[in-house]
Formats: structure tokens, C-alpha cells, sequence
């Protein structure tokens, strides 16, 4: 059943067109540390939950200084099934006084296209309930949209937005795994601009987890593709990930703070002589790469 929902005045988080996920047990993404800027980060909360030791030492110090990231620090729910089992609303409530980021997702659930409905109607519930809990929280809050089908989404995020949920991100990876993102999202877009003109409000959407731009002029991403894929020599330009021997790439120089006016080429010299400074430039490039700016050719 659905609790009797609440009401809160929740602030936007203000999404910046990308907000790169980091590897927490992983310093090789913590690029602050190569001295480029960004103004957020997501970290996900799993990759704590599974490692005690990291655990220990970010929920004793909090994630700022545990990090040494001075912009603000958005904490994922989106995790694996077995976690989303486990974790009850006290667990989220400890972990986040402790970890102390400066907005949390609302907790995650899964909702499978090809399950039976059941289970993703009681996920839904399930869904509405935490964020429902999650107003007690003094931090900024991030909405969720999931569901199986539209009726879902639509029934969640109804029930969202009249708890005045304003920032919403969208675990994507599924759905665009089975083709079925680009047929959904503009849909999504509508249905959420709508229920938030109701209130007079202008609600800001994050797609969450997926490789490549969509071409929605309104959308803000997030993911850890920038860093993943760079460790099988992959290279971001203009939208798209491309081998660095493409040759409508190749020869181009790239005057971004890191490469400054260094091409592919370049890179793959660099591939063979350096390995690790290379990966290390093609990670900071990828990153900035995404960080740039909506590219043409978009909706
Ligand atoms: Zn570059």
C-alpha cells in the first residue's frame, strides 16, 4: 500500500550538463587530483556498501574529506538487485548522516521489462515509499524514474512531483541495452514537464549510466564511461566514442587542457612509449571531452 505522501519544499540540485561518476575504490578516478575542476560527482553508494574498509574510512570522515572533492557530492543509489534487498530505510539513513554527501537519489528498485508485473508494480510502491521516508533527510533529494512501461513511470512520478521532487534522474542502462530508451525518453520528457507545470515548476532530468549522448538538448548525463572506456583505448569526440586509428579522427588535433593540440596520433605513439600517461591523458581528455558542451546534430 501507499503511505499517506508527504509534502517538502525540496531546491533543485542544479545538474550541469555532465556530472562524471568516480570509482571510489579506484584513485585513478579521482581526477580533481590532476587538477581539473568539475562542480559535482556522483558516487554510488554500492561500491561502498560492498568494501568495509573503504566504508570505515568514508563514513568516519565523510565523503568530502574522505575524497578531498570540493565540489558537491551526489550519492547513488542505483545498485545491484541483492543490495536493493537488503538495505532498509534505517541502513540509507545511517549511511547518509555519515557519509554526508550534499544530495542523495531517492533508493533504487528494479523494475524489469520482462519480469512478471507484478513484481515491478510492488517495486513501484516500494519506490514512492522511500521517497515518501527520504523527506526527512536535511540534504538536497534526487527523484528516481523508473518502471517497466509508461504506467508505470507515469504513476511514480505523479506521486513524485506532488511530493515536490524537482531534480529527476533516470537509470538508463537497461533500457538503452534493449533499445528501448529513445522510444520511452521523449515520452518521459512530456509527461514530467507536464505534471511539473502543474505546480508551476520546471523540473531538471539526468540520464544516468549510459556511454553516449542522445541528442535531447534538455537532458544532463552521468557515468563512469569517460574512465572504463579509456582503458581499452577508446576516444571520445564530438558525441562519440571512436577507435583512436578512425581516420575521421586520427589526425585531428584536440585543444582541450589536457591534450593541447595533441592528436590521436599522437596518443598512439604515446600508447607504446608510456602506456600509463597515456591512459592517463585519454582518461582526463574523455572527461573533458563529455564536460564540453551539447554537440550539434542534437533534438
Ligand atoms: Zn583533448
Amino acid at each position: 500500500m501507499i503511505p499517506p505522501l508527504r509534502k517538502k519544499d525540496i531546491s533543485k540540485v542544479n545538474f550541469p550538463l555532465y556530472v562524471p561518476q568516480i570509482d571510489v575504490a579506484d584513485k585513478g578516478s579521482w581526477f580533481w587530483r590532476e587538477g581539473i575542476e568539475m562542480p559535482m560527482i556522483f558516487v554510488p553508494l554500492w561500491q561502498l556498501v560492498l568494501n568495509n574498509r573503504l566504508l570505515s574510512q568514508a563514513s568516519s570522515k565523510g565523503l568530502h574529506d574522505f575524497l578531498g572533492f570540493n565540489g558537491k557530492i551526489l550519492l547513488s543509489t542505483v545498485m545491484p538487485d541483492e543490495l536493493i534487498d537488503k538495505l532498509t530505510k534505517d541502513d540509507y539513513f545511517k549511511l547518509i548522516n555519515d557519509l554526508k554527501p550534499d544530495a542523495t537519489m531517492v533508493p533504487d528498485n528494479y523494475t524489469y521489462t520482462d519480469a512478471p508485473l507484478y513484481q515491478s508494480w510492488s517495486q513501484t510502491v516500494r519506490l514512492i515509499s522511500f521517497a515518501n521516508d527520504f523527506l526527512d533527510l536535511e540534504i538536497k533529494l534526487i527523484g528516481l524514474i523508473k518502471g517497466a512501461n509508461l504506467r508505470q513511470i507515469y504513476f511514480s512520478l505523479r506521486r513524485e512531483v506532488e511530493m515536490n521532487y524537482i531534480s529527476f534522474v533516470m537509470p538508463a542502462r537497461e533500457l538503452f541495452k534493449q533499445g528501448l530508451l529513445n522510444e520511452i525518453l521523449p515520452h518521459v520528457l512530456i509527461i514530467l514537464k507536464k505534471l511539473c507545470r502543474a505546480s508551476g515548476k520546471n523540473p531538471e532530468i539526468l540520464i544516468y549510466g549510459i556511454g553516449r549522448k542522445l541528442g535531447y538538448k534538455e537532458v544532463s548525463y552521468s557515468n563512469l564511461s569517460w574512465y572504463l572506456e579509456a582503458k581499452h583505448g577508446l576516444y571520445y569526440k564530438e558525441g562519440e566514442l571512436n577507435d583512436m586509428r578512425n581516420e575521421k579522427i586520427r589526425f585531428k588535433e584536440c585543444y582541450c587542457e589536457v591534450c593541447r593540440g595533441t592528436m590521436p596520433q599522437d596518443l598512439i605513439d604515446l600508447w607504446i612509449k608510456d602506456p600509463k600517461s597515456c591512459k592517463r591523458m585519454l582518461t582526463l581528455h574523455n572527461l573533458l571531452e563529455w564536460k564540453r558542451g551539447r554537440w550539434a546534430g542534437g533534438h
